[in-house]
C-alpha cells in the first residue's frame, strides 16, 4: 500500500487531495452482511421480472443516448412522493450521493463552505473536499441529538453556504424534529444557504415522525433528498433523488455531465417505482426487527440510540474492536463507525437478526431474554 501511496505521490495530483483516503466500508465475503444499512430482502420475483422486462426493451435502443430529462422518471418520482409535487420538482442522479455532489458543484465550490453535524454521515466532507467546498463540522452533544435554537445558531454563525441536515440520521439513527430543520432555514437565510435535508431512511421512520417534505412549500432553498437504496432494496442500481424549488433542479443542470443517467438506469428505476408497493412491502419487518434490537440491545445493558431507520447504533462496549472481530468470526459484518465504545448494526432479516443477536449475547456473556 505505501508504494502504491509513494507512486500517487509522483503524480501531479491536485493538492488538496494529498494524502486523503477514498471512502469505502469493507466489502468483505461473509454470510450476513449488516454493515452498510442495505435493505437485505433481495428484489421480490415479479419486481424482478418487470425491471427485466423494462431494461430488456430498452437495449435495442442502446445506440442512441438516453433522455437527458429523464422525464418519466421524474413524473414517477413525483407520483411516488405525493405531497403535491410535480415533475419540475424533481432531480435524480446515479446515488444520493451524486444528487449532493451536484448541490455542491452548483452551491458549494472553491470559496464557499458547508456545515453539517457529527457524528453524521461520512460521505459529506468527502464530497465537499472533491467538489473545493470548505467542510465544517458543527458541534454535536453527548446524546448525538441537534435542538431547534442550537443548529440555528450555528448554521447562522458559520455563514456557511450549504447545510447538510440528515434524517434520520446516519450513523446514529435519531430523527430530526421539523422544528430544527424550519429553525435553521430561517438562520440560513442572512447567507442565503441551501439547506438539505438527506432523508435515505425516510421510509423507516416511526408513523409520527413527519417529513420535511411537508416544508418545501414557500421554502426556495430548502431541498429534500431520498434514494432508492435503502427501503427499495435497489442500491446497486444507484438511483437517488430529491424534491426541491424546479429553480433547484435548473442550477444543478448547469453542472450534470450529458445524459448522466443512462437508458438502462431509467428503466430500471422506473419498472420498480411503478412496483413500489411490492418492493417497500418488506420495509414494516425491518421496523419491527430494528425495534427488536432496540429492545435486546437494552435488555442485554447496552445503551442504543433511538431509531428511525433501518439500523441501530448502540453503545456501551468496553471493547468495541472485539466485539466486532467476534461477530465477524461468527458470519456477522457489522460497522465500526469510529465514534469510541459504539458499533451500528443494519437491520437485517428475522434470521439474520437473530444471528447477530445471539452471536453478541455469546460474546458478551449474556443470553437473550
Ligand atoms: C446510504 C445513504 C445515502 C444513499 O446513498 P446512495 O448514493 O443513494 O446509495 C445517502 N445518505 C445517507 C445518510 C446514507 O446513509
Amino acid at each position: 500500500m505505501s508504494e502504491q501511496f509513494e507512486r500517487l505521490s509522483r503524480l501531479p495530483l491536485r493538492d488538496d487531495l494529498r494524502g486523503k483516503h477514498p471512502y469505502g466500508a469493507p466489502q468483505l465475503d461473509v454470510p450476513i452482511l449488516l454493515n452498510v444499512n442495505e435493505n437485505t430482502y433481495g428484489v421480490p420475483d415479479d419486481v424482478r421480472q418487470a425491471i427485466v422486462d423494462a431494461v430488456s426493451r430498452e437495449v435495442g435502443g442502446l445506440n442512441r443516448y438516453p433522455d437527458r430529462e429523464f422525464s418519466d422518471l421524474r413524473s414517477n418520482l413525483a407520483r411516488y412522493l405525493g405531497h403535491g409535487l410535480t415533475p419540475d420538482n424533481l432531480w435524480a442522479a446515479n446515488g444520493s450521493n451524486e444528487v449532493l455532489q451536484h448541490l455542491l458543484q452548483a452551491f458549494g465550490g472553491p470559496g464557499r463552505s458547508a456545515i453539517g453535524f457529527p457524528p453524521t454521515y461520512s460521505m459529506y466532507p468527502l464530497l465537499a473536499s472533491s467538489t473545493g467546498t470548505r467542510y465544517i463540522p458543527g458541534e454535536g452533544n453527548e446524546s448525538f441529538t441537534l435542538g431547534a435554537e442550537d443548529a440555528a445558531r450555528q448554521v447562522h454563525d458559520s455563514g456557511a453556504n450549504v447545510v447538510f441536515l440528515c434524517s434520520p440520521n446516519n450513523p446514529t439513527g435519531t430523527a430530526l424534529g421539523l422544528d430544527v430543520v424550519e429553525a435553521v432555514y430561517e438562520a440560513s437565510g442572512k447567507a442565503n444557504a441551501i439547506v438539505i435535508v438527506d432523508e435515505a431512511y425516510a421510509e423507516f421512520a416511526h408513523s409520527d415522525t413527519v417529513s420535511a417534505l411537508t416544508l418545501l412549500k414557500g421554502r426556495e432553498r430548502l431541498v429534500v433528498s431520498r434514494t432508492m437504496s435503502k427501503a427499495f432494496a435497489m442500491a446497486g442500481a444507484r438511483l437517488g433523488y430529491l424534491a426541491s424549488a424546479p429553480e433547484v433542479a435548473d442550477a444543478l443542470r448547469l453542472v450534470r455531465l450529458p445524459y448522466h443517467l443512462s437508458a438502462i438506469t431509467q428503466a430500471a428505476a422506473n419498472a420498480a417505482l411503478t412496483h413500489s408497493t411490492q418492493l417497500l412491502a418488506n420495509v414494516e419487518d425491518i421496523k419491527t426487527q430494528r425495534d427488536r434490537i432496540v429492545e435486546s440491545l437494552r435488555a442485554l445493558g447496552l445503551t442504543p440510540a433511538p431509531s428511525d431507520a433501518n439500523f441501530v447504533l448502540f453503545g456501551g462496549l468496553e471493547d468495541p474492536q472485539g466485539i466486532w472481530q467476534g461477530l465477524l468470526e461468527a458470519g456477522v459484518l457489522i460497522r465500526d463507525v469510529g465514534i469510541p465504545g459504539h458499533l451500528r448494526v443494519t437491520a437485517g432479516t428475522e434470521t439474520e437478526t437473530t444471528v447477530f443477536l445471539d452471536s453478541l449475547s455469546a460474546l458478551l456473556g449474556k443470553t437473550v431474554s
